[in-house]
């Protein structure tokens, strides 16, 4: 398979997986199952205009993609950059003014702010609008609040898109504990707890070994749980993401039915919670991408959460290509989405101060006018 298909199946998954379950989001079982039969929600429901909107994790995950992007484009092209973390906050503070305010085109720090759909508000979770209210800066070592919702983990994903143990580019090039690092490091921007990071590192990781090393999901899942306490030796809540981790992976082979096996997990609001159900979806419905976003969505918890997170591991695994159409064709913005997993699969290994400037990529990455620039024909 064509790397880039794994590319855009990990965020079109994501997108399509928060975007089912973000309509039973808030609905107990009992509501869903009456609403829409014994299977649950199996289908998108459309909007007036025939489309499928996505919630602030897809949101959030696109300002991720770009955070990346942004950042090493300015190393390809300066020979120095900041971390990571200090441009993410930017890009979650412009997010943030996205939920609430309607800001000129020329403040915006984000060329996905160039898109009028991002300025929908979908339920978007307290603990990041508070924490992007006050500059989104929380640090592993300087946690800002004691939050370990799943707001950190459910937009980490193109972490694990960008960076690679085996890729031999030097700015892409991670170890594992280093990759887990920087999902935990871009959570903790926002969610202060352990449990609120400690889980969007593994999930970073386990994202980087399928699409990277064709790694099964239950290797992938038991390397990163080898690797948490390598990447954060002082943390203490490493025993609980672990046991967690590791029931998913037995409840997986068990005999229940998926919502017996998702309630012995939790409801997935809380990140390790979040990573367990997603992964117990994905790996009871291999290769079956509708069937593990369904499964991730029918139950009374975070639905487009966990179901964003089985998408991502169910795309990732199988590509783009090969997600059901009906899943892609109504989906808000599934073309930008598919152009945002192309540039990470392109990566910033083009860049030099010293070659010419592909246009497009600077009106995304260095001017953030892109959407402008496309609308009034590329003219300038
Ligand atoms: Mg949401």
């Amino acid at each position: 398979m064509d790397k880039r298909d794994r590319y855009r199946g990990a965020l079109i998954g994501e997108a399509a997986g928060d975007a089912l379950g973000y309509t039973v989001e808030f609905l107990r079982e009992p509501q869903i199952f009456q609403r829409f039969g014994p299977a649950g929600i199996t289908d998108y429901v459309l909007d007036e205009q025939g489309v499928a909107r996505f919630s602030d994790d897809t949101q959030m995950t696109l300002y991720t993609a770009e955070g990346l992007l942004f950042a090493h484009t300015r190393g390809a092209l300066r020979g120095i950059m900041a971390s990571i973390s200090y441009y993410m906050s930017f890009m979650y503070q412009d997010w943030y003014r996205t939920q609430t305010e309607d800001f000129s085109e020329r403040t915006r720090c984000a060329w996905v702010s160039g898109f009028p759909e991002l300025f929908a508000r979908r339920a978007p979770g307290t603990t990041c609008m508070t924490a992007c209210a006050t500059g989104a800066n929380g640090t592993l070592e300087s946690p800002i609040n004691d939050s370990k919702g799943c707001g950190g983990i459910m937009r980490v994903a193109p972490v694990g898109l960008f960076y690679s143990k085996s890729f031999s580019n030097m700015t892409r090039h991670m170890t594992y504990a280093d990759i887990q690092l920087q999902g935990a490091e871009i959570a903790a921007l926002t969610h202060g707890h352990e449990l609120g990071w400690l889980p969007a590192g593994a999930f970073a990781q386990i994202v980087s070994m399928i699409v990277h090393e064709d790694s099964p999901l239950p290797e992938a899942v038991a390397a990163a749980s080898a690797t948490l306490s390598e990447a954060f030796p002082k943390a203490r809540m490493i025993g609980a993401l672990q046991e967690i981790m590791e029931r998913a992976l037995s409840l997986a082979s068990s005999g229940l039915s998926d919502l017996d096996a998702i309630h012995e997990l939790g409801e997935g609001w809380v990140a390790e919670e979040t990573l367990a159900i997603g992964v117990l979806c994905a790996l009871r419905h291999q290769g079956d991408f509708a069937g593990a976003i369904a499964a991730a969505s029918n139950h009374n918890g975070d639905s487009d959460s966990t179901a964003a997170l089985a998408g991502t591991i169910i795309g990732a695994q199988i590509g783009y290509e090969a997600i059901p159409h009906r899943f892609i064709e109504p989906l808000e913005l599934h073309e930008a989405i598919v152009e945002i997993a192309d540039d990470l699969s392109t990566g910033c290994g083009h860049l030099s101060e010293f070659a010419p400037l592909d246009r497009a990529w600077a009106h995304k990455y260095i001017h953030h006018d892109y959407v402008q620039w496309r609308r009034e024909g590329s003219k300038y």
